[in-house]
């Protein structure tokens, strides 16, 4: 799970912070700051994504239009965590966290706690998996998540072989973006740093730099 900073409230033409009327206004603000992808999955969904609130807002009322509460989801992240009240502590979220650090991605295109962690980490890890239904291992018709990260699992080791024989990333950096799956690709070229710097800071807009600038860091971030 990509480990993202959304940034300050975005601010209006006269540069003061934007006061949102209603939560949907947030929806082109994200897409700026984090990309077209889902926070949670890593799809790229071109259109399609919602305004995602963490805490849920029939419960916090208060958070309904708070910047801090949002990130971008696509219909099956949003619809799997539905209406939990979520206590953030029990969850590794990728605005808080270095997410980066709790999950491994495997090729069958499954995600599951990183086996680095200690076993209270991986219960996090596994509860978030459980809050966005990630966990699943087998494909659904109406769910194309799991389909979609075993394509994306093809794609990168099809480009990696590429790179390998000479391609140049210019010709494939388009690609790579139009796939999403953040992890997937950073799993794929684990050994090859100037990639892996392209996807921490360049390619996919809004990733935690700061979360590779010291991997010795805990995961919490805060
Ligand atoms: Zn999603």
């Amino acid at each position: 799970m990509r480990p993202v900073e959304r940034g300050e409230l975005p601010l209006d033409e006269n540069g003061e912070p934007i006061l949102f009327k209603q939560y949907k206004e947030a929806n082109l603000f994200l897409k700026e700051r984090l990309g077209k992808y889902c926070s949670y999955c890593e799809m790229y969904i071109p259109a399609g994504l919602y305004v995602e609130h963490i805490q849920p807002k029939h419960v916090y009322p208060l958070k309904e239009l708070d910047w801090d509460n949002f990130l971008l989801a696509c219909c099956h992240c949003n619809s799997s965590k539905g209406k939990t009240d979520i206590i953030v502590a029990e969850y590794y979220l990728p605005h808080k966290d270095n997410t980066f650090l709790a999950f491994e991605y495997i090729d069958n295109g499954s995600i599951i706690p990183h086996s680095q962690l200690t076993s209270q980490q991986q219960n996090l890890a596994l509860n978030s998996l459980k809050l966005f239904n990630l966990s699943q291992d087998t494909c659904s018709q109406n769910d194309p998540r799991l389909l979609q990260r075993r394509e994306a699992w093809r794609i990168a080791k099809e480009t990696y072989d590429d790179l390998q024989n000479g391609a140049q990333l210019r010709t494939v950096q388009n690609l790579i973006i139009g796939t999403g799956n953040w992890s997937v690709w950073m799993t794929v070229f684990q050994d090859n740093p100037k990639i892996l710097s392209w996807l921490i800071n360049d390619a996919f807009s809004g990733t935690c730099q700061q979360c590779f600038n010291a991997l010795n860091l805990p995961i919490s971030r805060h």
